[in-house]
């Protein structure tokens, strides 16, 4: 008995190896693009959207971070997000819910300071009823539909909600939001169309500031800035508008495990459905991370990973928990049990995974999932 404990004294203080990757994230990066952000609106102010636990790195620590750089306005998309972040986060950090006020969750909103984006009337009375059952004022933010179809009072109800508005509700209204459906397209014609819709929707409401350019809407100029942008992917060093230079910062660095290497043959089939057959011989390597890790099965034949700088392309299927990369340009035996490989970092970008994953930076880096092991520097 007492050997077994004192081997499971060894085997209880040894730490797990053998993460499936490593996904690192630099928050001093998180932190300079914030103050880019928040220098490219001056004089109005960078908020930070952190909505999906921060585009998949982490709401806590990466809010802390933008805490740290100045940010006190945080968007999140669902109430619960909301009340995961509110113990995270200190007090005067302000936790903004996009998708609006669901029924049941007025009372944990007031008591927790989560300020509820209003979207509809329905949401306006019930968070006036909450006020007054608790016989306090709440804090609000009002959005508009400016052209996007998605979330918030279409424009025709504008007078309807001012003048409901200049009764007392209740409500301390903060600000209002509209967002933009195609800023990262800077001709796109809808850009100047949703300015106007937010400009007259303005002039009903002339003591109220409002928020309405994201990552991309930042680029289209001033006149878009309104008083408080609200920023995401750009943040998170994602090229805010396609196809011209990144002017951010990258702030994550992946890198996945070696699990097997071996040689094969030509003829040798690679992966599920045998969709890649080598057609000499070949090294390979399998990796420990597939599609449930955010590597998409778009990937698969079309993908690559780096090794100090050689490219090696992804063969076959992307498997859920692993995938086969064609080492065969490395010099025998470079790669064993253990070793790393880039997927994202100097070499490629957030943006060339997402390409060649035929989608956007954003979905990559909100499938990522919670197998890596995680560091923040
Ligand atoms: C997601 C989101 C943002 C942030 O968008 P990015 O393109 O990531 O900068 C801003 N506002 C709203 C309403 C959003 O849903």
């Amino acid at each position: 008995m007492d050997d077994f404990n004192s081997k499971f004294s060894l085997l209880a203080s040894a730490e797990p190896t053998g993460a499936c990757g490593y996904l690192t994230v630099d928050l001093s990066a998180l932190r300079r693009n914030y103050a880019k952000m928040a220098s490219l609106v001056a004089p109005g102010s960078a908020a930070a959207v952190v909505k999906a636990d921060a585009y998949g790195l982490g709401a806590g620590p990466v809010s802390n971070a933008f805490y740290d750089a100045g940010c006190r306005h945080f968007f999140v998309a669902q109430f619960q997000e909301a009340m995961a972040l509110r113990p995270q986060l200190a007090d005067d950090g302000q936790i903004f819910v996009l998708n609006g006020l669901q029924p049941g969750n007025e009372e944990l909103a007031a008591i927790h300071h989560i300020v509820p984006v209003l979207n509809s009337f329905d949401q306006v009375r019930r968070w006036s009823q909450m006020a007054g059952k608790l016989r306090t004022r709440l804090p609000a933010v009002l959005q508009f539909d400016s052209g996007m179809s998605r979330l918030g009072f279409p424009p025709e109800d504008r007078r309807e909600l001012r003048s409901l508005l200049q009764s007392d509700q209740g409500l301390d209204i903060l600000f209002m939001m509209s967002h933009l459906a195609s800023a990262d397209e800077p001709e796109h014609a809808q850009n100047a169309d949703q300015l106007a819709a937010v400009k007259s929707i303005c002039q009903e409401f002339p003591d109220l500031r409002i928020s309405l350019a994201n990552s991309a809407g930042v680029f289209l100029g001033d006149n878009y800035h309104g008083f408080l942008a609200r920023p995401g992917l750009a943040l998170y060093g994602g090229a805010p508008v396609g196809g011209a230079a990144n002017p951010m910062q990258p702030v994550i660095r992946l890198d996945i495990s070696v699990i097997q290497t071996r040689t094969v043959n030509a003829g040798a089939r690679v992966g599920y459905g045998a969709a890649y057959v080598a057609s000499g011989e070949r090294r390979l390597a399998t990796l420990a991370a597939g599609y449930a890790d955010g590597l998409l099965r778009s990937l698969s034949d079309r993908g690559a990973v780096f090794y100090q700088g050689v490219r090696l392309p992804i063969v076959g299927r992307v498997s859920m928990d692993s995938m086969t990369v064609d080492v065969t340009d490395l010099p025998d035996n470079t790669l064993s049990l253990g070793s790393l490989v880039e997927m994202i970092g100097p070499h490629q970008t957030l943006e060339d995974v997402a390409a060649a994953a035929g989608t956007i930076a954003y979905e990559v880096l909100t499938s990522l999932g919670q197998r890596y092991h995680r560091r923040y520097i």
